[in-house]
């Protein structure tokens, strides 16, 4: 396969940092995660210029300046999936600092940008798509609101993400939901989290979550069908009495929450709220949407 490294494409093996690059050693880097899917008219990017903007906004956060701009952006990741005769596809786009200089500094430093793609299919699991996944709620807190910014996707802040999966797989579940720092809900450890109790949708506000392009998309997608979506503060428990429970992202599309902390959901299946939202996503990101 090729990877675009600063307007360059490169094979595969030849897109390489060297063991200087800043984001290497301290974590300020930004990145985005997309996805292509196979429809009648081709392959397309779902909501591609979204992610481009937010990649932008992320990047604005960071102070990180970057050297394209938006449209060489979006032709580079529709290009790595062309080149790599993908149909279905993940994307990432991710820009980091150089290796000209250490310390925290890091004023001066070039910013770099690179974007991969790859056939991806169900991030958690094929099967758990109809059964639902086990989660378990973290010990480590998303910690948006006092150090790394939420409405920014940067690398510094998957490290509370990245021990909380360990810690949810080592305890045999399949996903971690992680608390903000006041013990409210926050997220998943990369989706956004929604609950269903009597009929009505609900996820938590953005305070300490990242402003999810599938979480608006299924915004969209339950209002036109009737179905209400409210955004507020939700505590554990809340999540443990409701009657459906799932996560949105662009890795994990719309996945079924079976149980948390060894409580069940509802039902314990995938609900039928959770299953309309989900063929309503899949028809959209294919492009089968009745409009
Ligand atoms: N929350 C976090 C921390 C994420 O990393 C992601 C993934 O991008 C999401 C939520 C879901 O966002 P989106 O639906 O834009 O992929």
């Amino acid at each position: 396969g090729q990877i675009w490294l600063d307007g360059t494409w490169l094979p595969w093996r030849e897109a390489k940092v060297h063991v200087l690059t800043h984001t290497l050693h301290y974590g300020c880097g930004v990145f985005e995660g997309l996805r292509a899917y196979r429809t009648e008219r081709g392959t397309a990017v779902f909501r591609l210029r979204d992610h481009t903007d937010r990649l932008f906004r992320s990047a604005h956060i960071m102070k990180m300046s970057i050297p394209f701009d938006k449209d060489a952006l979006d032709r580079a990741q529709l290009e790595a999936v062309a080149r790599n005769n993908l149909e279905s596809a993940y994307i990432r786009p991710m820009c980091f600092l150089g290796a000209e200089g250490m310390g925290l500094h890091a004023h001066g430093l070039a910013v770099h940008v690179m974007v991969a793609a790859w056939q991806w299919g169900s991030y958690l699991g094929a099967e758990n798509m109809a059964r639902g996944i086990r989660v378990r709620t973290s010990s480590y807190a998303r910690n948006h609101v006092n150090s790394v910014m939420c409405k920014a996707k940067a690398n510094g802040n998957y490290l509370n993400s990245i021990l909380a999966v360990q810690e949810a797989i080592e305890a045999g579940c399949d996903e971690a939901l992680l608390l903000d720092h006041e013990g409210y809900v926050a997220e998943g450890s990369g989706e956004n989290i929604f609950i269903v109790r009597r009929g009505r949708l609900y996820t938590p506000d953005l305070t300490s979550a990242l402003e999810g392009i599938t979480r608006e998309t299924v915004f969209t997608l339950a209002r036109e069908h009737g179905l209400e979506v409210v955004e507020k503060r939700i505590t554990r428990d809340e999540v443990y009495v409701a009657d459906e429970a799932f996560f949105t992202g662009t890795a994990a599309e719309v996945t079924p929450i079976r149980e948390v902390d060894g409580r069940v959901i509802g039902e314990g299946v995938r609900g039928p709220i959770t299953e309309k939202l989900q063929t309503l996503y899949f028809d959209y990101v294919h492009g089968r949407r009745a409009d």
